[in-house]
């Protein structure tokens, strides 16, 4: 009998699937008729208890099928067959041929005996794959298949990093000693931005390597993070395995493979590599923990940071979360005593945090149909002129948010959902950033048909990009979002360019504010502070500050003091206030009282329905029938039914409901019973959101 854990094959309507056996089924009774033999067993190392079990949390807690989470825990099919092999080179026969220096080099990486795949091999030994074949050719080497573990180098503990300063050895100390104790336990990081966290757990994950055990990091943007594993490679000697949705289906598979037979010993992913096999996981660090990043909003909605914790307690792991703006969640779980906390309270090296102040926009108001006020002007320019780098950071991709016909008012919007167009002027189209729709930008107006009457309203980075070559025209400018740095790639790039001071003005979205270490830039303008605060949900506040600090921090090191100004329309707005102070720790104190009364989070739990359906009158009323059905007692709220902020998404009109409870009620038991009883339409689709983090 397949133990549990095994993968298999069985048959399922006609068809042959892949499952795992299971151990623990709490969700269903199945019928001991109407169950069918298993075909075969894969041969794949069968799925661990900790991550079985993490599976039915995930389920329990987020109210998603097991089967739903399982899938993502099987996210390499290909995993499962047998054991991908790569072949690479071994020394053949020497004897007679001409030996130049380059094929000496090649002997010379080949000399322990052991095989290395071509790439790996040609980079040793610089040489071109073309020195490689002539050699392959005269028998001088020999294909030889590749160990699975040789694709995977070991990062060595022991390996030199930076000497430690006082306040981050005994940060790093009490980490390895949390790590050493092979026990469930989780700690906040917590430390200014520059002042080293990410060198101190470096510490954590060198003590989990000598434990033996693997270390699992999970970063908000993988895809930006070039810096970030070049200083990883620095610290151990050899690269962490990667994952993250970009990987090829190759990799993929060697990836997980590597992970379940224990041959990848630090992983750095997004969240879905809280999902891969661990067979021993010692150490999960969550890097920048307040990022909304980590919450998952599509399928199984979930937050990878609180589920981190979970994976954590069953494999008897340490858990590290770290920020310099940690989120009220975890700052809350730190005073009930439930995390430890850790804080790095200056700049490594002595180096000052910014300075930060307001810039009122009624007092200096840009030029008209520009965003840029004159004192920020002022601000580059001398920077610019003492050679040192800037950054203007405006969170809005491309040329204008919005598109309006001068003759008539029409605003150009998505068909399919409840949103403006954004122009991207560069591609001459107008496109919908929920629904991908776009089409070319019109010279005539679509609803009053008057020619170049259509203006684009407020900026995007284009814009501020536009504006900055004509104030600036000698600056070197790039700029930095998703759509100019869509990967891996891509952000080295960038990175290496910034480093290299090939580039004075950085443009940019919310990418540029994620860990970017610049040690030439010593200014950074916000375009538009306020923007976060617009939306209203009940974290607006909370969010923007991070933002806006984290942007704020990449200004400065120890080199150059650094500069920060904020264009606003609020001065006095708390938010302003708290950053132009340097005190998040009042502002986030008195978010957290505002938050008390009403037992919104994290004094009490929230879980959103988002009932949708292509006809706006079925979901409509499936929405009330739901919130007619909406369970009661003390301690629960539930308000709405009303139409979601993104009324219309991608074609489906949206209701939302909110459940609101005091933290001793457990919301899930009360939404299973909820949806049990309503009794919906099959077109209608309600998508169930436990602690939700966004609201629209
Ligand atoms: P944080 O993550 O807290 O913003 P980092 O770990 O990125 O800080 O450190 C900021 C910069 O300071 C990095 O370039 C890092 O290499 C450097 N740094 C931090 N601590 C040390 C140290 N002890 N010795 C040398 N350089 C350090
Ligand atoms: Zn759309």
């Amino acid at each position: 009998m397949a133990p549990p854990g095994s993968f298999v094959e069985v048959p399922l309507g006609g068809r042959w699937v892949v499952g795992v056996v299971w151990d623990h089924l709490s969700d269903a009774r199945i019928e001991t008729s109407r169950l069918k033999p298993v075909r075969a067993v894969l041969p794949a190392p069968p799925m661990g208890a900790s991550l079985r079990r993490f599976i039915d949390w995930v389920a329990a807690y987020t109210v998603s099928p097991t089967g739903a989470v399982l899938r993502m825990a099987m996210s390499a099919p290909s995993a499962l067959e047998a054991p991908g092999q790569r072949t690479g080179w071994r020394l053949g026969l020497s004897d007679g041929q001409r030996i130049t220096s380059d094929r000496a080099r090649v002997l010379e990486a080949l000399a322990d005996g052991g095989a290395m795949a071509g790439y790996l091999l040609a980079r040793a030994a610089a040489v071109t794959p073309a020195v490689l074949r002539g050699m392959a050719d005269r028998g001088m080497l020999v294909p030889a298949l590749l160990p699975l573990a040789a694709r995977f180098a070991r990062p060595d503990p022991a390996h030199a990093g930076p000497s430690l300063g006082p306040d981050q050895a005994a940060a790093a100390a009490r980490l390895r000693a949390a790590v050493a104790a092979r026990d469930f336990g989780v700690t906040l990081l917590r430390g200014v931005t520059g002042s080293g966290k990410t060198e101190v757990y470096h510490d954590a994950i060198a003590e989990c390597l000598r434990q033996g055990r693997q270390a699992l990091v999970l970063l908000p943007e993988i895809a930006l993070s070039a810096q970030w594993l070049e200083r990883f490679a620095a610290r151990f000697g050899a690269a962490p395995a990667l994952w993250h949705s970009e990987l090829t289906a190759a990799t993929r598979r060697d990836t997980w493979r590597a992970v379940a037979e224990g041959a990848a010993p630090v992983l750095v992913g997004a969240r879905s590599a809280l999902f891969l096999p661990f067979p021993d996981l010692g150490l999960i660090i969550v890097d920048e923990e307040h990022e909304s990043a980590f919450k998952q909003e599509d399928g199984v909605v979930y937050h990878a940071r609180d589920m981190a914790v979970v994976r954590a307690r069953l494999a008897g792991a340490a858990c590290v979360l770290v920020s310099a703006t940690p989120s009220l969640e975890t700052l809350f779980n730190v005073e009930a005593g439930r995390y430890g906390v850790l804080d790095l309270p200056a700049r490594h090296g002595g180096a000052a945090l910014p300075a930060v102040s307001a810039l009122d926009l009624r007092l200096h108001p840009p030029e008209r149909g520009r965003f840029l006020a004159p004192p920020l002007i002022e601000a580059i320019t001398a920077t610019l002129a003492r050679g040192e780098q800037a950054m203007l950071f405006l969170n809005r991709r491309g040329y204008a948010p919005l598109t309006l016909c001068r003759t008539c008012g029409h605003r150009m919007q998505c068909p399919n959902c409840t949103a403006w167009l954004v122009e991207h002027r560069a591609q001459r189209r107008l496109a919908c950033h929920h629904c991908g729709h776009s089409l070319p930008t019109p010279v005539a107006c679509p609803a009053c048909g008057v020619e170049h009457s259509l203006v684009p309203i407020g900026p995007g980075v284009e814009r501020v990009q536009e504006e900055a070559q004509a104030l600036f025209p000698e600056a070197r400018r790039l700029v930095m979002a998703s759509d100019s740095i869509p990967g891996p790639a891509a952000a080295a790039e960038a990175a290496r360019r910034i480093e290299a001071r090939e580039v004075d003005l950085i443009i940019g979205t919310q990418i540029v504010a994620k860990g970017w270490h610049f040690p030439h830039l010593t200014l950074v303008g916000v375009v538009d502070a306020d923007l976060g605060l617009a939306g209203g949900d009940l974290r607006a506040a909370e969010r923007t500050v991070q933002l806006l600090h984290q942007v704020a921090g990449r200004a400065g090191r120890a080199e150059a003091p650094g500069q920060v100004l904020l264009q606003t329309y609020n001065p006095e707005h708390p938010v302003m206030q708290a950053l132009v102070a340097n005190d998040l720790a009042t502002f986030l104190a008195e978010e957290r009282a505002q938050r008390l009364p009403g037992y919104w989070p994290p004094y009490g739990r929230l879980a959103a329905l988002i009932v949708s359906a292509e006809d706006p009158q079925l979901a409509a009323r499936a929405a009330r029938d739901l919130g007619l059905l909406a369970p009661a007692g003390p301690g629960i709220t539930v308000l709405g039914p009303a139409p979601a902020p993104l009324a219309l998404l991608r074609g489906r009109h949206r209701h939302r409901l909110l459940l609101k409870a005091e933290r001793g009620v457990a919301v899930q038991p009360l939404l299973r019973d909820w949806l049990a009883r309503a009794k919906l339409p099959g077109s209608v689709r309600v998508q169930l959101d436990v602690d939700p983090v966004s609201f629209l």
